[in-house]
């Protein structure tokens, strides 16, 4: 696996400064999240941390975030400008965020064209919410344009902060670098073959001379030229997107937190950081709630073979995470011990025998209202079928149910969701036993079970009350 040696040999250099370039530069994508971007210290932060590896001789690709918040009040914006109110306020307050981040740029002339550029930016965006005011109402496409803004102003500061500084960098939009994709607004996917071609030939240019390209995450734009985004957290996918792209060695997702951890250091106080995990591992632990991963961000750097590693802009002497091939089996069985808090437990019985025809109406039922990210467990033949949704979907769910005949349906709205992650968990028997004898121990009743095919991961479902205490307890039999 090459990915590996590339890495073994990187961490053996550590973070020594070096000044010249060496035989090991790599070429690296580096991903900041709303809180790295946050502020003229936030932006500095980042920038002295570019500065740091750029020195090193390693060729960067930088992606950011919107600054912490903005996204939301950008919807916020949408909203009620949709309803007929202009929101003024917001739009003074994101102006003077963005103004005060831009003081961490000294020189005079780019930082007047920096101004120049959110002002052009915030007119923009202002004429576009009258407009919505208008018209009474936001669709995704509307919405997508709105929520663009974010990432486009921090992105363009945090560009004129390493100009700044002395390095070379050139701003790009998402679709300026040659992102494209579907017109599925607010959960757009890229197209693979055209955007790599774009990229490839827009910044390996730059790289190449040693440019910086300094690239707003979350956003791109279709064919045609509509802007659309990846859906929250998704300056992530543009990182492996960009990294797989560009035959990336590593990309690199600076966030706040030391990597992905094994439990939720607010519930276990011996959480530790995760050292290594798979792809699949971590797009499963995504699945489950891990803030810092999305599970749609590991598909592109999977298939290109490109290592991710979660690292910690505050910390930032920390190895954080690295994800890649598969793990070697030596490591741990259990990994992660997540919890989904934001569940609701649906249970539904039939009177009759119930087919597999039934299920295949259900689903679609709640396919028909957008229900995703669901976990089911059931049993035949007396139709007793549990399906976990989250708790934003269960109105929807239930109202898609209505019609169906014959159906007893229960909700429980006070439970959580545990979820038991490592790949070391395939094939070795009694991890189940071990597992549920620990939560046992502590009197815990669990009331669903489900175990996916992968073999990777055990969930179960416990009343709200007892959820913490079936991760304490779960991490403590297997992780310590
Ligand atoms: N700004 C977007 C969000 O808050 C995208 C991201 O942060 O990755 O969801
Ligand atoms: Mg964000």
């Amino acid at each position: 696996m090459p990915h590996f040696r590339k890495f073994d040999k990187y961490i053996s250099f550590k973070f020594k400064k070096r000044r010249k370039p060496r035989w090991w530069a790599i070429r690296l994508v580096m991903k900041f999240g709303g809180t790295s971007v946050d502020g003229a210290e936030g932006v500095s932060r980042i920038s002295r941390l570019v500065e740091r590896f750029r020195r090193e001789g390693h060729q960067i690709v930088v992606v950011t975030s919107a600054m912490a918040n903005v996204t939301d009040t950008l919807i916020k914006m949408a909203d009620m400008a949709s309803g007929g109110r202009f929101p003024e306020k917001l739009m003074e307050s994101l102006r003077n965020k963005h103004l005060k981040a831009l003081k961490a740029v000294s020189e005079e002339s780019l930082r007047e064209e920096v101004q120049d550029y959110i002002s052009s930016l915030l007119d923009e965006l202002g004429g576009f919410l009258s407009a919505l005011s208008v018209v009474g109402e936001v669709s995704p496409r509307m919405l997508d344009y709105v929520l663009s803004f974010g990432e486009r102003l921090s992105t363009k500061i945090v560009w004129a902060k390493l100009r700044d500084m002395g390095m070379e960098a050139e701003y790009f939009t998402g679709w300026d670098a040659g992102i494209v994709t579907d017109d599925s607004f607010g959960s757009a996917r890229p197209l693979m073959e055209e955007t790599r071609r774009r990229v490839r030939e827009r910044l390996l240019p730059l790289l190449e001379k040693g440019v910086i390209p300094v690239v707003t995450g979350y956003i791109a734009a279709t064919r045609e030229g509509h802007v659309t985004t990846f859906g929250r957290g998704g300056s992530n996918l543009t990182a492996t997107l960009l990294g797989a792209c560009l035959d990336a060695d590593e990309v690199w997702i600076w966030t706040d937190v030391d990597g992905v951890m094994t439990a939720d250091p607010k519930i276990v106080d011996n959480a530790r950081t995760v050292p290594y995990m798979s792809y699949d591992e971590a797009a499963e632990i995504a699945f489950f709630g891990a803030k810092v991963i999305q599970p749609y961000m590991v598909a592109p750097a999977m298939e290109a073979g490109v290592p991710i590693r979660v690292r910690n802009t505050f910390n930032p002497s920390c190895e954080g995470t690295l994800i890649g091939g598969d793990c070697r089996p030596t490591e741990q069985t259990v990994k992660v011990v997540c919890m989904k808090e934001d569940v609701a437990m649906v249970s539904l019985k039939r009177a009759y025998y119930s087919s597999a025809r039934d299920m295949v109406r259900l689903m679609e039922a709640f396919l028909d209202v957008g229900v995703e990210g669901i976990l089911m467990s059931q049993s035949f033949p007396k139709g007793g079928l549990c399906v976990i949704v989250p708790k934003s979907k269960l109105r929807q769910m239930l109202k898609s149910l209505k019609d169906v005949e014959d159906l007893t349906v229960e909700v429980e709205e006070d439970v959580s969701l545990i979820a038991v992650v490592g790949a070391g968990m395939k094939g070795r028997p009694g991890i189940a036993a071990r597992t549920f004898g620990a939560v046992a121990k502590r009197g815990i009743n669990v009331r669903a079970i489900v175990q996916g095919p992968s073999e990777f991961n055990i969930s179960f479902i416990v009343k709200s009350s007892d959820g913490r205490e079936a991760v304490r307890a779960v991490h403590e039999e297997f992780i310590g």
